[in-house]
């Protein structure tokens, strides 16, 4: 998929190739029926449709009603959108609630957020993980009471494909009247996502072939929100002028996701395929969270030199590029440094095990053939990375 034909692309947890479907089902919305989805005339009154079609497919996705989704032009900002919208009613309506909790193996878009809201005075907890990434429900047990306004926890780990115990931490956070909040973004079309269990529910189009720029909010009926950005638009939840196209596309892509989960044991085969291969290929090779469930799509290895200590994994991503394979060193690096992932490092790796770390993630085109011609390159550049 994509531009360049020779690319084989391992890096869709950093975003996916649009699916035809998804680009068909936008492109009369680019061209041609560009009406306002506010405006009273007919041409408006088929965007607004259009729209609500859209957000019809993307709730059946996780067993939510179309009026509990609020669209936004990101999944960071849909983040944003519910822990701030939540906090701000909390902050007015219940004084003893003056703490918060997360993990330590969030996105940016979640602990960016968390850093900002300690410096505003929230008293926040980050719990700690263990060696496959997993936080202690225990833990959670023991710092949720009843000060607890709200817990976020991923569905799923961006790096690793972790799954994280939604369920539990969610029970035990309304046990003691406190909100749950998940950022389901690597999950939502890869694995069963069911609203049911949260408050807030964050979603993002591009992780599943739908178009960049759009996300959406879950916001269960009666939970707090105050709205972030003020406007007459999504019944006064999120102003600004919908995105009809990405919204459409975002429709387009959820359905297919939703046909698309019974194929995942197809790409679990071929990511165990990458992942043996890949191991039987490169002694010393571990993977990071292999003790636990994941993902179907996400392998994160971790590769070790000739002496088994860890290799510089950037030189090996940057071969791979050459060879026509764009994998990840886990999430993007921030400009300029190079600094160890945070998630690797929260697991108990050190700075140069991190380091040592690649992520392939694959998405429903991947095929047999680009995981062969993968695994068919491995031993020339093990050859040369470790004997150099
Ligand atoms: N949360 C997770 C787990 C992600 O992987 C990403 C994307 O990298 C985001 C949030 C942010 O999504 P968006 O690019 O739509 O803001």
């Amino acid at each position: 998929m994509g531009g360049d034909v020779m690319t084989i692309y391992l890096d869709n947890n950093a975003t996916t190739a649009l699916a035809a479907e998804v680009r068909d089902a936008m492109m009369p919305h680019l061209f041609g029926e560009f009406a306002n989805p506010s405006s009273p005339h007919s041409a408006g009154m088929a965007a607004r449709r259009a729209v609500s079609e859209a957000k019809a497919q993307i709730a059946a996705l996780i067993g939510a009603k179309p009026a509990d989704l609020v669209m936004t032009g990101s999944a960071t900002e849909a983040t944003h959108a519910a822990i701030l919208g939540a906090l701000r009613v909390i902050e007015e309506t219940d004084h003893r609630r003056d703490h918060i909790v997360t993990t330590a193996v969030e996105h940016p878009a979640t602990f960016a957020l968390f850093d900002d809201l300690r410096q505003r005075g929230w008293r926040v907890t980050v719990l700690p993980v263990n060696r496959d990434g997993l936080p202690s429900l225990v833990d959670l047990a023991a710092a949720v009471t009843e000060a607890t306004a709200l817990v976020s926890m991923m569905w799923a780990n961006n790096e690793t494909g972790v799954l994280m115990p939604v369920e539990g931490a969610s029970a035990i956070a309304h046990a003691h009247g406190a909100l749950f909040h998940s950022d389901a973004v690597q999950a939502a079309g890869r694995v069963p996502v069911d609203c049911g269990i949260a408050d807030y529910l964050t979603l993002s189009a591009h992780k599943m072939h739908g178009p960049k720029g759009v996300g959406a909010l879950y916001v269960r009926k009666g939970a707090p929100f105050h709205a972030l950005i003020q406007g007459h638009q999504e019944r006064r939840r999120r102003g600004g002028t919908e995105n009809v196209p990405g919204i459409v596309g975002f429709g387009a892509a959820a359905s297919l996701a939703s046909l698309w989960l019974d194929e995942a044991d197809l790409i679990a085969f071929l990511r165990d395929r990458l992942e043996q291969g890949i191991l039987a290929r490169w002694p010393g090779a571990v993977v990071n969270g292999a003790g636990t469930a994941r993902l179907p799509n996400t392998s994160n290895i971790r590769f070790a030199d000739g002496r088994g200590h860890p290799l510089d994994a950037e030189e090996l991503l940057m071969r791979l590029n050459r060879a026509g394979i764009a994998v990840s060193m886990g999430a993007a690096c921030s400009s300029g440094g190079n600094e160890p992932s945070h998630v690797l490092t929260a697991m108990g790796l050190s700075g140069a095990q991190a380091a040592a770390s690649l992520r392939f993630s694959l998405s429903r085109y991947t095929t047999a053939a680009e995981v062969d011609a993968v695994l068919s390159e491995l031993p020339a550049l093990h050859a040369r990375l470790v004997a150099a």
